[in-house]
């Protein structure tokens, strides 16, 4: 739950600076806010921690998504190359722009195979969008490679990889542009939130007027009588969100730091289970720890391990059968079934062509995602845990 729990007196003061004012918006009102611009001053410091130009704050790592794709002129007749591997909403993202998502296979990192990415190009390809999951980072080296051979867009989804790095630079910040979530579940939260970077100067004003009704946030003159160059929606940041986003980014190195102890006490506790490995890291370095991913030598090995374990206290995912963050389980989205009574953009006079998701397309993913448990790593780890992950590896060592 990292971020979450850490919430504190500084999220108190944050948001307390915020309700003496009572501006709950981002935007005008300069008088009664009396200096106090949260959102503004997380992105800031945001943008400053990662090294990027600019970010823009908005409502859900969600909604970045989609306004980041709206900057970089996504839109109906485009594919967008997804990995198998990842959060439901990336897809979603591709099709509320009107595009469509072509599922790529993973590697032994659980995230996009550059090779697969290149053999999924087309006439049609527009943009790849790799996902550092479970807070490790891609081969984001070779996928940027891909892109600049075929000339696409990178967007890059870590929603779940804040803080992480590769060599050095900080995830988000590798692609065109780059984006974050805050919610509950996140590394650092704002209850609801999301983040977008980019170094162009000319992306982040196309989202910065896409995100608020096309408002040109010139600020010279009230709010009322701002120029507009685009239509737009309303995907703002609250003052609320900003304040927490504040708190929690002081609060991130610390959280990364706490998680790493505890998942490299965990790890040295599995490394003695014979079969075990653990996930590839292009850079382990840049780990964010948020998630302990490893893998058995085969499947029913590995769902045995899994019944062990929870029989003995210790959860873990299993994500081939997880619901939610592989696409050979979304029946609704094999379905086509969007929120148009047309199946659109699926079915969509600019995209011509009969597109099918099938697991035969991802052996890989198949195959990694089948013999992986993941389990999530705690900020602050309870007294005893240790004992008690340590009884549950020897049950499922002696099961094995
Ligand atoms: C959480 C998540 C999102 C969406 O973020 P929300 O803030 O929940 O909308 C997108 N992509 C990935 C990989 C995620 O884990």
């Amino acid at each position: 739950m990292a971020g979450a729990e850490l919430i504190g007196i500084e999220e108190m003061r944050e948001v307390q600076d915020v309700l003496e004012t009572g501006v709950l918006m981002r935007y005008g009102f300069d008088k009664e806010r009396r200096g106090v611009y949260k959102v503004q001053a997380f992105e800031e410091a945001f943008a400053r921690y990662c090294g990027a130009k600019h970010a823009l704050g908005v409502t859900s790592g969600s909604a970045a998504l989609k306004v980041a794709l709206k900057a970089l002129d996504v839109g109906p007749g485009d594919e967008v190359i997804v990995p198998a591997f990842t959060f439901l909403a990336t897809y979603e993202a591709v099709l509320e722009v009107g595009a469509i998502p072509i599922m790529a296979d993973i590697d032994e990192t659980l995230n996009l195979d550059p090779r697969s990415a290149e053999s999924r190009v087309t006439d049609c390809t527009k943009a790849i969008i790799p996902v550092h999951m479970c807070g490790a980072p891609a081969h984001i080296d070779r996928i940027l490679q891909v892109a600049k051979k075929h000339g696409l867009k990178v967007l890059e989804d870590n929603a779940q990889g804040c803080g992480g790095s590769f060599k050095g630079k900080k995830l988000g910040t590798f692609g065109e542009m780059g984006i974050f979530s805050f919610d509950y579940y996140k590394t650092i939260t704002t209850g609801e939130g999301g983040m977008i970077l980019t170094d162009s100067k000319d992306l982040y004003l196309r989202a910065d007027w896409y995100h608020d009704h096309g408002h040109d946030h010139n600020p010279n003159v009230s709010r009322a009588m701002e120029g507009r160059f685009i239509l737009g929606f309303n995907y703002r940041m609250n003052e609320i969100q900003g304040a927490l986003g504040l708190a929690q980014l002081s609060k991130l190195d610390r959280v990364i730091g706490e998680q790493r102890k505890n998942k490299a006490a965990i790890r040295s506790i599995l490394e003695g289970v014979r079969g075990v490995q653990f996930r590839e890291m292009p850079d382990p370095d840049g780990d964010t720890a948020t998630f302990l991913a490893f893998n058995l030598p085969d499947a029913a090995l590995t769902k045995k391990c899994q019944k062990v374990l929870a029989e003995n206290g210790v959860d873990t995912i299993y994500y081939k059968e997880n619901l939610w963050h592989y696409v050979p389980n979304w029946e609704h989205f094999l379905a086509q079934a969007t929120a148009s009574s047309t199946k659109y953009p699926f079915k969509d006079p600019c995209y011509k062509k009969e597109i099918v998701y099938r697991r035969e397309d991802i052996p890989r993913a198949e195959d990694i995602l089948g013999r992986t448990l993941v389990l999530p790593i705690s900020v602050r780890m309870p007294k005893g845990r240790l004992d008690v992950i340590t009884r549950a590896v020897e049950k499922a060592k002696k099961a094995l």
